[in-house]
């Protein structure tokens, strides 16, 4: 046994402590409450208190908000960094406005039909309204049509023309591409829209699209090059274009103020593991930075279950002291979890403040191995930390907190911060010469992934996309 001291954190780890404290690191606070559900229904020596505790120094809270002691400032610009007893921030019927600004929560996205019904107000005759409503209300969540046209014109009592002349018009509206029956004529429709002629892979890219599109998806770009006797170097080239100028699934691509979640953020939208906030008391005041408990209560060794060890009849006292150990050691390694995240949290938050203040291009480059140094912890455990946990930002977006450690982020954010300021789309060519004036080299070629990363369709569908606006 090691000698008890004040600070867990400076007490040195057995294997089973270090091993079980990794374990739990990886997991995000909701993988952690259905962890510690478990643990509590197999052991008795487990209990949870319905009480406000402060999670660091284990005192009764008597407000809503931080620990007063816990969340004392240490230094002037330093942010506050305190374990919550809440295991959210998520509106509840216990809520009260004080434990819960508003301005907190996620931005809703703008409803897509909504977005795409005013770009065809225009275009549309009196009698297609209604079909035009009913087939962006019945899009599923990637934009595509959930049952065929005829279904549609007989739900809508029009005709099957008609039902084709609308959905002629939201395939050319922004996000390019709605309304189709999958992500193949998607395609398509985009590349019709990108213009022939001009752009060599085009041809090649309908091709492949009409006739190999399975083998597209499985890379068979061999197979490809044999069935339509031509290079595989060729295929290769126009499967690249395909990827980096076309979106297959259009509701999720950029479209409109661009706030909407990206691909990858749908599972961390609403439960973040840390929230990032302005100190509401004071004008331009330390961060604070909120560390939610998977678990709401208190969770601890039942100290009567203790005090009954004693009484155990020999055939009860193996089992009973297992319970014990397992309870003691569960108990510790979530205060060691808690332990890191916290400093973690203190570190990034005090050195990329102004990325959380002030958006991606401030971000400052830095590695998990950096972080690790600093704190003097290795890497592995860092990568654990940061492996699926979600961040609610001052702002109400929620961003996964490896978004801090992504180092193309900024450049990503520059060019679709430089798409949402171009009064005529931009190419590749040109938001590459316009980065490089800010001192960002970069290859054109890099702009396009950056740019598909993001969901931004290439310059001349984003024309399509303007002048549908402008009719
Ligand atoms: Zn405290």
């Amino acid at each position: 046994m090691f000698r008890q001291t004040q600070d867990q954190s400076l007490r040195p780890l057995t294997t089973a402590h270090l091993a079980q404290t990794m374990s739990l690191l990886v997991l995000s606070n909701q993988e952690l409450h259905d962890r510690v559900i478990t643990e509590l229904s197999s052991n008795p020596a487990l209990e949870l208190l319905d009480e406000r505790i402060c999670p660091g120094c284990h005192k009764p809270l008597s407000s809503a908000g931080p620990c007063p002691v816990c969340s004392r400032q240490v230094e002037g610009e330093e942010p506050i960094v305190f374990l919550s007893p809440r295991d959210s921030y998520r509106p509840s019927r216990k809520r009260t406005l004080e434990d819960q600004p508003l301005d907190q929560e996620p931005a809703a996205p703008e409803d897509l039909s909504v977005y795409v019904m005013r770009q065809l107000a225009a275009d549309l005759k009196p009698e297609d309204r209604n079909v035009a409503v009913y087939i962006l209300a019945s899009l599923d969540e990637d934009g595509f049509l959930t049952s065929p046209p005829p279904y549609i014109a007989q739900a809508t009592r029009s005709s099957l023309p008609q039902v084709m002349r609308v959905i002629d018009l939201i395939y050319k509206a922004d996000p390019v591409g709605l309304a189709t029956d999958g992500p193949r004529q998607t395609l398509l429709v985009q590349l019709d829209q990108l213009g022939e002629g001009e752009e060599p892979h085009c041809e090649l890219a309908r091709q492949l699209l009409r006739e190999s599109f399975s083998e597209l998806g499985r890379r068979e770009y061999d197979k490809i090059a044999l069935i339509l006797g031509i290079s595989p170097a060729a295929v290769k080239e126009a499967a690249a274009f395909i990827h980096d100028n076309l979106n297959p699934y259009p509701a999720r691509a950029y479209w409109g103020s661009g706030r909407q979640p990206q691909p990858g953020d749908s599972n961390v939208y609403h439960t973040p593991d840390v929230m990032i906030s302005r100190n509401p008391s004071v004008n331009d005041g330390p961060l604070m930075v909120e560390i939610f408990s998977s678990i709401s209560g208190w969770l601890r060794v039942n100290p009567l279950f203790r005090q009954a060890m004693p009484e155990a009849n020999e055939e009860q006292s193996d089992e009973w002291s297992e319970h014990l150990e397992k309870a003691n050691l569960f108990v510790k390694c979530i205060q060691q979890r808690n332990n890191t995240m916290q400093r973690l949290m203190g570190l990034l938050v005090s050195q990329q403040s102004d990325f959380i203040l002030e958006g991606a291009r401030f971000l400052i480059p830095m590695t998990r191995a950096q972080i690790a140094g600093e704190i003097g912890v290795h890497e592995s455990t860092i990568s654990r930390a940061v492996a699926n946990k979600s961040v609610a930002m001052p702002n109400g977006r929620i961003i996964p907190l490896a978004k801090f450690f992504d180092r193309s982020l900024s450049v990503r954010d520059r060019i679709k911060e430089i798409v949402e300021n171009e009064s005529k789309p931009l190419t590749d060519d040109v938001i590459a010469s316009l980065l490089q004036e800010e001192g960002i080299k970069i290859a054109r070629r890099t702009v396009a992934k950056y740019r598909a990363v993001e969901g931004i369709l290439p310059a001349r569908l984003r024309g399509a996309r303007k002048l549908s606006q402008a009719a």
